[in-house]
């Protein structure tokens, strides 16, 4: 006999999924009726606008395809080319890393420390050391704020200042986070955002490059238009790329910052109620230090062990919720295996016992409800 449960709530829980304000369609209706459908046009400038707006401190936007897109840019703008040193946070998403190797350099992954799970200051230094005692000094330090969480900017700051390293800061996850109440996304010498699908706010498919001043805006839209020269016909000097933002995805990206306020909100309670529901349960929770705001991306969470973290994860899979383990760390992944690294452990345990848990905000109470009945059962 087979006991099924009719009344069991087995519906989708996704980790982070799409969540339109419905002013999106008014925007892509315009460049309908416009017909602004080629690349550029007047979403493509207005969401720049917004973005700018929220940055603040001067900043410039460009919008790109991709957050991927917007790390090459910003690596070559740095300077970085072929056979050239990069380090790097290991912590993170492939994408961050991927862009060193497109320009022929090479990346030296540095680890995390366990505050705020990102880019560790002393194992920096002592990379940005080894370097330069094998007479090579790194390029550029890409640092990320892994699910919102802002790395520790001032430490960071400070070594690369000492050393004279830019700073390319991913704030792909981070849109809405602040530091010393300055927006992650101002924070580096040049940085990026994405608007992928899972991310705080989504285009579907997009990013953005943020830079000091117009003349860097104006090269950097040069090389994502194919570096065309300035001529009636197509005449190229420098090799470009295709990377520009189009005007109908950017009309998704006006419609979505007039909800990211709200957003970031939603996030920052899912993460409580999880916190404040899960306080017996034996997880360990990542915790803002003093002057950090995270958007809270994604709630993320340190079990007890590989056996704890793959009981929840597989609980919830089994009631058809998604959860995910935190970022193999870069230094693991085979694609990077001759790669140098510097590592303190914190990455791979982090990797071994963490967890993210489903952070969609257009989840319900009872959704969440649902969840933290089963993380405490596993
Ligand atoms: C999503 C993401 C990217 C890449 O952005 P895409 O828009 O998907 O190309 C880069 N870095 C981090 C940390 C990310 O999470």
């Amino acid at each position: 006999m087979i006991a099924i449960k009719e009344t069991e709530n087995k519906e989708k829980i996704w980790l982070s999924s799409p969540h339109m304000s419905g002013s999106e369609i008014r925007f892509i209706n315009d460049a309908f009726d416009n017909n602004w459908i080629a690349p550029l046009g007047p979403n493509v400038t207005g969401f720049e606008n917004d973005l700018e707006n929220y940055l603040g401190f001067d900043k410039q936007v460009a919008a790109l395809s991709s957050g991927t897109g917007a790390i090459h840019l910003g690596l070559k703008k740095l300077g970085v080319s072929n056979d050239d040193l990069v380090i790097c946070q290991s912590l993170t998403f492939v994408a961050t890393a991927n862009p060193i190797l497109y320009l022929g350099a090479n990346p030296m992954f540095v680890d995390s420390e366990r505050d705020t799970w990102n880019l560790c200051p002393i194992k920096l230094e002592e990379a940005i050391k080894s370097c330069i005692s094998q007479g090579k000094k790194p390029k550029a330090i890409v640092a990320v704020h892994l699910y919102g969480m802002p790395y520790k900017v001032n430490e960071i700051n400070k070594i690369a200042a000492e050393y004279n390293i830019p700073i390319l800061e991913d704030s792909a996850e981070a849109l809405g986070s602040k530091y010393l109440d300055q927006n992650c996304g101002t924070l580096g010498d040049i940085s990026i955002l994405s608007f992928n699908g899972n991310k705080i706010i989504t285009t579907s498919g997009g990013g953005a490059i943020i830079c000091n001043s117009k003349e860097d805006k104006q090269e950097l839209i040069h090389w994502a238009t194919q570096s065309r020269d300035q001529a009636p016909h197509y005449q190229h000097s420098e090799l470009g790329f295709n990377y520009r933002m189009s005007n109908i995805v950017a009309g998704i990206g006006r419609g979505q910052m007039t909800v990211l306020d709200e957003r970031i909100k939603q996030k920052r309670k899912i993460y409580n109620f999880y916190k404040l529901e899960l306080s017996n349960s034996n997880l360990e929770f990542l915790n803002e230090p003093k002057f950090y705001f995270s958007n809270r991306w994604l709630t993320c969470v340190l079990t007890e062990s590989y056996e704890h973290r793959e009981a929840i994860r597989l609980a919830l899979l089994e009631e058809n919720i998604e959860s995910r383990p935190i970022w193999k760390p870069m230094h693991q992944q085979p694609l990077f295996k001759n790669c140098q690294s510097f590592e303190n452990g914190v990455a791979d345990d982090l990797f071994k016992r963490g967890i993210c848990l489903p952070s969609d905000t257009n989840m319900t109470s009872n959704d969440l409800e649902r969840i933290v009945k089963i993380i405490k059962n596993a």
